[in-house]
């Protein structure tokens, strides 16, 4: 059967798949059947008790984005030779080694408690059969392959949730792939940029091409945040591997264009002399078009200064000039973030603390979830938060602030939060677990890991949640474990869960593969 994807008004190229199906076994083929798009093959055979019958069914997949199409008949009828020499159980082996080899390093044990076990399987499991890293060209969908929505696109999701996965349970590369990635997509960044009227580069919130594929205002010119997890993922290989020379070459020129759109998107408030990020969503898209996310302005400094400093230790003139960068320290001297100071906490932006701030758990539970009871105009005007937003700054930059700190965010902000972007719990689990409130980490844990086993947010239908199932993984060991690498110090400081007895999980860092097991004995 040949097909061809359908016409995708991105301009994506259109491929022809071409699939071969060949049977065998004991039973006996009695009918043939083409359809407008099915092959249709009917097999029969007399089952007798206790007797066991076998069959065999091989199907091949070939596509055009790898074999030219004028050839892929030709070449799944090799194929179909190749494959007849091998036996199922053949084939069964392989598979097995090739997995073995996977669950080798990724394995996470968790002694006493099958639920949560099954639910880090399962989705370490989903996670690799989704994406290995073989293919430079490929990147990770939130869907993978289980569903429509998203329709296959690259969103921010593979910089913030998956590259920290692959770094520790694969080898280098596999991340630098994901890297690279984006450095082949800046030309598709800058025209994003210009499409705005801006400088630099805009890496899209959606993508297919490395063009911003999404087709809602408030995502595509709004939810900038994205731009800066990308120089983020940078910053993590660097720091994680060591080696800084994709930071030096490649990384520089992405971080370069990522700081002029920054430069170019704040603007400066002569009143206040502060300067500001106006018209945004933070990643909590249940609030748009509002001023100043306190995540999205520290991440914007951030990129700036992390620029800056890689220049200095890696010199670009053929890039920029200091001028440039003399404006961006001014930039991040003069940044701009919301805070209260009786609170003691960061502001999600400009206003916010002027809604209605009635904790989910006074609502009526028959509201939840928001988005499939409450109308869109409620949602946006409610106090309450999609998914970790200043919870993700104070995680991406867990060594700036102080326990307290964190504690008075976490507070102030988790019990607004409805978790309804499957991306939330693992940030959440994370910092309860570093803040030692257990109870709430492993709550989050397993709402983490257990998300589509359990259908949490009622929308397992539209397919697994791929990408946010690296979440579980960065809940037991960025929070659980408490693994940090800050200034490339490796560190843990593990905790075990009351109603666990232990888990072990192993990590390769620098070279060498190590095993953290965790018990109860001190
Ligand atoms: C989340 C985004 C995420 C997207 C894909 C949305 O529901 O709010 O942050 O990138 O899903 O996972």
């Amino acid at each position: 059967i040949v097909t061809e994807t359908i016409p995708n008004p991105f301009g994506v190229e259109q491929f022809t798949v071409a699939a071969k199906q060949s049977f065998a076994g004991d039973f006996t083929r009695v009918n043939q059947e083409t359809r407008e798009s099915s092959v249709l093959d009917v097999y029969e055979a007399k089952l007798v008790e206790n007797a066991p019958l076998t069959f065999i069914k091989n199907v091949l997949v070939v596509t055009s984005r790898d074999i030219d199409p004028s050839n892929l008949t030709k070449v799944l009828s090799n194929l179909t030779l190749e494959i007849s020499k091998k036996t199922y159980h053949e084939f069964y082996k392989e598979q097995e080694i090739a997995w073995k080899k996977r669950w080798e390093i990724a394995d996470v044990q968790i002694d006493g408690s099958a639920e949560a076990q099954q639910g880090i399987r399962f989705n370490l499991f989903q996670l690799f059969s989704t994406y290995y890293g073989e293919d430079e060209r490929l990147n990770i969908g939130p869907k993978g392959f289980t569903g429509e929505k998203y329709g296959g696109a690259t969103y921010w999701d593979t910089e913030a949730y998956a590259v920290p996965l692959y770094l520790a349970l694969s080898d280098e590369k596999v991340a630098k792939n994901l890297l690279k990635y984006r450095h082949n997509q800046l030309p598709q960044a800058q025209h994003n940029a210009r499409q705005q009227g801006l400088k630099g580069a805009l890496y899209p919130m959606v993508t297919f091409t490395g063009v911003e594929c999404h087709n809602e205002w408030e995502i595509t010119f709004e939810e900038i945040h994205r731009n800066g997890a990308m120089a983020y993922a940078i910053y993590n290989y660097s720091n994680y591997t060591g080696d800084e020379t994709y930071l030096a070459h490649e990384g520089l020129e992405v971080l370069i264009e990522i700081a002029r759109f920054w430069a170019d998107r704040v603007h400066y408030s002569k009143r206040n002399d502060k300067y500001m990020i106006h018209g945004v969503t933070g990643p909590n898209e249940y609030e748009n078009n509002i001023n100043n996310n306190w995540y999205t302005n520290k991440l914007a400094a951030w990129v700036l200064t992390y620029t800056a400093e890689s220049l200095a230790k890696y010199p670009r003139p053929d890039l920029i000039e200091g001028a440039e960068t003399a404006h961006w320290s001014e930039i991040v001297d003069k940044m701009y973030y919301p805070e209260d100071e009786e609170l003691g906490i960061f502001v999600q932006h400009d206003g916010y603390l002027d809604k209605d701030l009635t904790p989910v758990a006074q609502l009526d539970p028959k509201n939840l979830p928001l988005n499939q009871n409450w109308s869109w105009d409620r949602v946006l005007r409610s106090p309450y938060i999609k998914q970790a937003d200043v919870l993700q700054g104070i995680y991406f930059f867990g060594n700036q602030f102080s326990l307290a700190e964190k504690q008075r965010n976490f507070d102030f902000y988790e019990p607004l939060t409805v978790h309804e972007s499957s991306l939330s719990p693992s940030i959440h689990a994370i910092l309860a677990a570093e803040l030692g409130m257990e109870d709430k980490a492993v709550e989050m844990y397993e709402r983490t890991a257990r998300l589509d086993l359990d259908n949490y947010n009622n929308d397992t239908e539209d397919g697994l949640h791929i990408t946010s199932m690296t979440g579980s993984w960065l809940s037991i060991v960025h929070g659980f474990a408490q693994m940090k690498t800050w200034d490339g110090q490796l560190s843990f400081a593990p905790f075990l869960p009351q109603a666990w007895t232990g888990y072990a999980f192993h990590i390769n860092y620098r070279g060498r593969l190590l095993k953290i097991s965790v018990g109860q004995e001190v």
